[in-house]
Parts: structure tokens; C-alpha cells; sequence
């Protein structure tokens, strides 16, 4: 077939590789750094070495196009602040005497000076450095690292394209510096930012790229029509100089919607679209503007976001709607594959037939280069792979690992009434406070307590089989009772078991559940340094035994206080591993929402008169379009109260999420039904006791008064003082007294002084009632 091929051959491309090696090279070279074990040559030199055995690998897999300027020490944002010269001015001193150790200082913070903010990367687990900018800010170009990075590639003799963070979106994600009014809005520098672009990409240019990207992924959010005015502004400006590169801006995690005119209008080159998650809305709006005539369409058809092998037909076909929509169409993943870890052929210990199924980053390299030739020579030119490929997703489908028919069974059974707890509110309310027999303003915490190297080390035996599990359980129940006997001396009303025997609060879960597969390499950056190894929901979820029943009996068997159980939710539960592509994201909650209700259930059984079920991520999750809100809240609040519907009255059910920032969910904190809430509040002051009741929150709540972020003790007075705060919002029939999060990451030293004045001060203000 050679169709409308009288065109050029499509081209197999990406727009950023996983940074840290295979051996995690980059992340022990930077922390050796940081120690005074690695020199920064030697740290450049491992840094090199990275990057050019990451283009030799895609060059010789068949990308046609190596992405640079990808690769960072941190963080892609950070550079970006770099290369426009936004330093802030508390960071210039430490960059300006030493680049290297500035920036670390800006990424990390020193004794003395804050870091910059980190928050998260759209809709991802990565996070960035947030931008400080102000009405003062002045941009200065060094584009030193790009064009190094380019010249690098070049050199091996390869084709190589830079990938910059766009303007926009660079200002989008940015906020007001310290010191500059809230109000102000860093998008108002986007005169003084692009003349610092335009002379980036001209460098770019004279250094040799043909083409350059432009990341703007903030424009597949919703935005205002003065931001599309401002996207326009800019791509016609940068578009319009004549020493310039070919532009490519590149969409990415969802659909452009009202920006994709804007941009297959602006004087670029090619656009980029993502075509997994909303490939459809994608495709019309292309079609609604006529396609992109005399322009290169880059379609990110495999998708950078999960580990799960393409369907290559599909994709196949997608690409092939796309071919008469533009001058040229190259294929690609959906975005950087900075978001999956690197080789799936590393993990040894997944069973081979299920390792099929699985691509990680390399993998889903040899798929888009599979694609592009598929689409240059048509089907038959890759009939060899398609076959295996429906193979595989064919083996897939039919494995019980996929398709548990109980598990299908009961999923399809649950009714609404299963979602609703047997009495309403005010009736359980009462039930509960006959049952527990609480004071008012009931002091707890929120779950973890410090975990020690102790802890780690008896995991570690016992995974390496240095000892057995009779005497690694003895040894998490010695920690159990340290921490009873601890909160029944300092007078905690409701305890808890401490989450000794956790390593982490999804990865432990998900090593008891079936359907959930472990990887022994399969690392992604989370932010820096700092790697996770996201557990993998790769089949129907069932629980064959209870998960922590154990512990938490063993700790109530010690005390007559009620000891509060301890669950992570399913919305955490999905947003903190690699989710299914084979059914609606809905359904999985479903089946990991019933497997915790069994262990809710055996809970309360058990004795456990209050359960808490933790949703950190249920904000995290939100879609990046409102309009996709309703739909995602409908099944996040589903699935957590088809967890919680099963128990009694008198059961009390708590939540807990890490925020102060509650915008978008607050209405649906509501439907969760739960009982109690717990909340971050200590930084801000309380705020959200005033935002719960302003908007009428009708329930108890937590927020926190001890700020666990910081290794600071708080005093009993500082403490009252922010109860006294609360009650000014939330009366004291609802408020209870606990810190901001978990007390995992704290020293016990810390974490005995701040909770013996976390009840000094409930008991304080209890007087003044
Ligand atoms: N229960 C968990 C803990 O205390 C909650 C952690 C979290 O909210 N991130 O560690
Ligand atoms: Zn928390």
C-alpha cells in the first residue's frame, strides 16, 4: 500500500525519556553529590553518560528525532526558571557564586533560605518547582543548557530536536513571589518573556536545530479567553521572527478544545495532540478547523501515562484518520515518558505471559516506532508485530487475572442501597457519641506513627529471609505497644495502632490484594531524588484474607480506649498506582472499593468501633476540566462509600486528606458520608474550619493544629490558640484535636513533646467551655 505515502515518511519521535538510568545512576550521583562523596565533574560526567546512552537507545530503536534539553539534575520547571533568569532574589547570591549548588539551593533550600514550592505536574505523581514571579521580575536568557544538550546530540551524529516548557504555560504554572500582592497574575509578564524565547530558540537555531517544541500543556486545561489571547499573542510573535527554528507546541494529558483553533491558527510549524485520553475530542476538533494544512501533526497515540502494551490497530487506525488532516503526521507517545519507569524486560520476577502485556518506557519506544512504519508502508509492512500484538492483547482479555467472575459478579450486584450507610447522620451521630462516650474536643492522630530504622530493618529481614514471621510479627507488636502505652499516658482519647507493619499506605495494601502486581525496577520520579515504585492494578481486585485486622486487634486487646482502624481508600488506592486501560477507572474503584469494605466489615467484627479511611488523593485526582468534574466525583464518592456503607450506626467513620486547599471538592466531601473528617490546617491558620462552615458542613471535623511537615514542636499555648480558632467556626460539639497528616516521617522525640501539648491544650480549652 503506498497511498497518499507519495508524502514523507512518518517519523517516529518522543518528547522526553526517564531521567535517571537503569542502575539509578543520576539519583545516587546527585545525592553522592549533595554529601561531598561525588565531585560536580564527576556528577556532569554520569549526567552525560546518561544522556547519550539515552539517544544511542532511541536512535537505534528507530526514534527519528531524540528529544534534548529533556534531561535535568531536578526538575524540567527549574530550568525552565533558569533559562528565563527568574532567580529569585533570596537564591541569586548561592547561583551566582556556584551555579550548580544555587540550584540545588533553589530546588531544595538551604539553613538559611526556603526552596521554591513544589506542587504537582497536572494530573501526574510528578512534581515541580513552582515559579515565583512578580510585577518586578526581569527575564534574562540563558539558554546554556539547552544549546549544550543539543550540541551534544548533534554531535553523535543524530537528528535531535530541543523541548522547551512553553511560555504560557511556564507563567501559568508560576505564582506571585513572596512579598507580591496574591492578586497578581504572572501571565501579565508575557511581553517582557518572549523577547527572552525568541532569543532561546534563535540560539537553538544558529547551534544547529531545525526544529524546536514548546511544551504547553496548560492549554488543555480550561482557560479564559484573555489566556487563549495570550497563547495567540505568543505563538504569533515567536512565530513571525525570522532567525527561528520550526515551532512545534506540543499538547499534552488531555484534549486542546478551545486552544486548538488558536494554535493551528498561529504561524507554527506543527502542533503535537494527544490522542489517548481524548482522542475523539481531538479528532473533531481537528476536523472543525479544517485539519492543520501545511503543517506537521505530531499524534501521541501510545499513551506515556500507563505501562500497558497499545493496541496497534487501533492506534493504527487512529493514525490513519489523521493522514489527510495535515502536510505531514509523525507519530509519538502521548507525552514524556518521564511518567513511566524504564524497561519492563528488567522485572524478572513478573510472570513471563503477564510481562507481555506490559510496556514501560523502552517498550512503548519500539510501539511508536512500530506505528510510524506501519503508518509509512502501510499494515502489511507491520503484519508481523500486529499479529503479535493482538497475541497479546488478546491473552490478556481472556486471563483470569483480568476477568475474575466473582469478582465481576458481585460488582455488578451492588445495588445503591449498598452505598448508603442503614441510618442517616444525626441518628448515627448520636449512636456513636452513646457508643464511644467521648469528651469534647476528642484528641487523636491520624495514623502513622515515627517509623524507625528498627521497623525498616525488620522488613528488610524479613523480605531477605533473615527472620520469620513469627518473629518479625513480634517485633511489630513490641512497637504497637510502645505506641499504646505512650498515647494512653499522654491521654489521646481515641488511639491508634501506629501503621508499624506499613511500608508505604497504598504498596501495603496492594501487596495483599489480588489483581495488583508489584515491579522490583519499575521507578518513576516523583520529584528530585525521590523515586516510587507505583504498584500495578493489573487485574480484578479481590481480598483473600483480611489485611490488617491483626494489628489492630492486637492494639485494642491492649487498651479500653477505642483504637481507630487504619485504611487507605479507593481513590488513593487508583491514583497512587498504574491503573487499568481496559475498563472505566469507575469500575476499578468498584472492586477495590468492595475488597476494603470486607475489611471494614472484619474490622468492625472484630471490635473496632472507629475506622478511618484515608483519601489524600482524592483533590489529585480531579480532571483537568471542570467539565469532567461531575463524572469523576459521581464514582470517587461511590466507590468510598460502598466501602463504608456495610457498617453499623454506632460505627464511627473516619476520613482524612492532606489539604488546606479545598476549592473543587468541598461539596464532595459531603457525599462521602462520612462522620468525621480530618484535615491540614495548621499552616493555614484554621482556614478550612471557616471554609467547612461557611459552607455548611453539617459534621465533626479535625483540623489539624500541629504542622507534621516541619520538625518544629509546637507549644500548648500556640495550640489553644488555634483551637480557640477553630471553635470560632465549628462548635465544640464537632471539633476534634489532632495534627495535620501522619507522624511517619517525624522523630519520636518531636512527636512526644508535640502531642503532650496537643492534649495539654484540648484539655485547656475543654475548661474554658
Ligand atoms: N494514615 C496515614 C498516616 O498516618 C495517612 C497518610 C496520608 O494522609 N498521607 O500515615
Ligand atoms: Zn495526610
Amino acid at each position: 500500500m503506498t497511498s497518499k505515502s507519495a508524502a514523507a515518511a512518518a517519523r517516529a519521535t518522543v518528547y522526553g525519556y526517564p531521567r535517571q538510568g537503569q542502575g539509578r545512576e543520576l539519583k545516587k550521583a546527585i545525592e553522592g553529590y549533595w554529601k561531598g562523596r561525588v565531585t560536580a565533574d564527576a556528577l556532569r560526567e554520569t549526567a552525560a553518560r546518561l544522556r547519550r546512552a539515552n539517544w544511542r537507545q532511541l536512535a537505534e530503536a528507530g526514534i527519528h528525532e531524540v528529544p534534548t534539553g529533556d534531561f535535568s539534575y531536578y526538575d524540567h520547571v527549574l530550568d525552565t526558571t533558569v533559562m528565563v533568569g527568574a532567580i529569585p532574589a533570596r537564591h541569586r547570591a548561592a547561583v551566582q557564586s556556584n551555579a550548580l549548588d544555587g540550584y540545588f539551593a533553589m530546588a531544595r533550600g538551604t539553613q538559611e533560605v526556603a526552596p521554591l514550592e513544589m506542587t504537582k505536574w497536572f494530573d501526574t505523581n510528578y512534581h515541580y518547582l513552582v515559579p515565583e514571579l512578580g510585577p518586578d521580575t526581569v527575564f534574562t536568557t540563558d539558554a546554556a543548557k539547552q544549546v549544550a544538550e543539543l550540541t551534544e546530540a548533534l554531535t553523535l551524529g543524530l537528528a535531535a530536536r530541543p523541548v522547551l516548557l512553553g511560555p504560557v504555560t511556564y507563567l501559568l504554572l508560576a505564582k506571585p513571589a513572596p512579598g507580591v500582592a496574591a492578586g497578581f497574575e504572572p501571565l501579565t509578564l508575557l511581553d517582557r518573556l518572549l523577547p527572552v524565547y525568541a532569543e532561546v530558540l534563535a540560539e537553538l537555531r544558529a547551534a544547529g536545530a531545525e526544529w524546536v517544541q514548546l511544551d504547553e500543556p496548560a492549554l488543555v486545561q480550561d482557560r479564559t479567553p484573555a489566556e487563549l489571547n495570550a497563547a495567540a499573542r505568543a505563538y504569533r510573535e515567536l512565530g513571525t521572527r525570522a532567525d527561528r527554528p520550526r515551532l512545534l507546541v506540543a499538547s499534552y494529558f488531555d484534549r486542546l478544545g478551545e486552544a486548538l483553533p488558536v494554535l493551528a491558527k498561529a504561524p507554527v510549524e506543527g502542533l503535537a495532540l494527544d490522542f489517548t485520553r481524548s482522542a475523539a475530542a481531538n479528532l473533531e476538533g481537528l476536523a472543525a478547523v479544517g485539519g492543520l494544512p501545511g503543517k506537521r501533526l505530531v499524534a501521541g497515540v501510545v499513551n506515556g501515562r500507563n505501562i500497558w502494551i497499545d493496541d496497534l490497530e487501533n492506534s493504527l487506525s487512529t493514525l490513519g484518520t489523521l493522514l489527510g488532516l495535515a502536510e505531514r503526521v509523525d507519530v509519538a507517545a502521548s507525552c514524556s515518558l518521564l511518567h513511566v519507569p524504564l524497561d519492563a524486560t528488567a522485572e524478572r520476577d513478573i510472570d513471563p505471559q503477564i510481562l507481555r502485556w506490559l510496556a514501560f518506557a523502552r517498550q512503548k519506544v519500539q510501539e511508536v516506532v512500530i506505528l510510524a512504519k506501519g503508518l509509512s508502508h502501510g499494515a502489511g509492512s507491520i503484519a508481523a508485530d500486529l499479529a503479535a500484538n493482538r497475541a497479546d492483547l488478546a491473552s490478556r482479555a481472556a486471563s483470569a487475572i483480568t476477568r475474575d467472575p466473582a469478582v465481576r459478579a458481585r460488582a455488578a450486584a451492588v445495588t445503591d442501597a449498598d452505598t448508603r450507610r442503614s441510618q442517616p447522620y444525626h441518628r448515627r451521630t448520636a449512636a456513636q457519641r452513646a457508643h464511644l462516650g467521648l469528651p469534647l474536643l476528642p484528641t487523636t492522630t491520624i495514623g502513622s506513627f515515627p517509623q524507625t530504622g528498627e521497623l525498616r530493618t525488620a522488613r528488610a529481614d524479613l523480605r531477605a529471609g533473615r527472620i520469620g514471621a513469627a518473629r518479625y510479627q513480634e517485633r511489630i507488636e513490641a512497637e504497637i505497644r510502645e505506641v499504646i502505652a505512650f498515647q494512653e499516658k499522654t491521654g489521646l482519647d481515641v488511639l491508634v495502632h501506629g501503621e508499624p507493619e506499613r511500608n508505604d499506605m497504598v504498596q501495603y495494601f496492594a501487596e495483599q490484594l489480588t489483581g495488583y502486581l508489584a515491579t522490583r525496577h519499575g521507578w518513576v520520579q516523583s520529584y528530585g531524588t525521590r523515586y516510587v515504585r507505583p504498584p500495578i492494578l493489573a487485574g480484578d481486585i479481590s481480598r483473600p484474607e483480611p489485611m490488617t485486622v491483626r494489628w489492630t486487634r492486637y492494639a485494642q486487646s491492649l487498651t479500653a480506649r477505642p483504637v481507630k482502624g487504619m485504611l487507605t481508600g479507593p481513590v488513593t488506592m487508583l491514583a497512587w498506582s498504574f491503573v487499568r486501560d481496559d475498563q472505566p477507572l469507575g469500575e476499578t474503584a468498584r472492586q477495590v472499593a468492595l475488597a476494603l469494605r470486607d475489611e471494614v466489615n472484619d474490622l468492625e467484627s472484630a471490635g473496632t468501633s472507629v475506622i478511618q479511611v484515608d483519601e489524600p488523593a482524592l483533590r489529585e485526582t480531579l480532571p483537568l476540566r471542570t467539565a469532567d468534574h461531575a463524572a469523576y466525583l459521581a464514582w470517587a464518592t461511590e466507590s468510598f462509600r460502598l466501602a463504608t456503607g456495610g457498617t453499623r450506626p454506632d460505627t464511627q467513620i473516619h476520613t482524612h486528606m492532606c489539604y488546606a486547599e479545598f476549592g473543587d471538592v468541598l461539596a464532595a466531601i459531603g457525599d462521602l458520608d462520612a462522620d468525621v473528617i480530618s484535615l491540614e490546617a495548621a499552616r493555614s491558620h484554621m482556614r478550612v474550619a471557616d471554609e467547612l462552615a461557611t459552607a455548611g458542613y453539617p459534621r465533626e471535623v479535625g483540623p489539624g493544629v500541629y504542622d507534621i511537615h516541619s520538625p518544629r514542636v509546637p507549644g500548648a499555648g500556640e495550640i489553644a490558640d488555634l483551637l480557640r480558632k477553630g471553635l470560632a467556626a465549628i462548635p465544640a460539639g464537632r471539633l476534634w484535636v489532632n495534627p495535620d497528616c501522619g507522624l511517619k516521617t517525624r522523630g519520636w522525640a518531636e512527636v512526644r513533646a508535640a502531642l503532650e501539648n496537643l492534649v495539654a491544650a484540648a484539655r485547656t480549652v475543654r475548661r474554658e467551655l
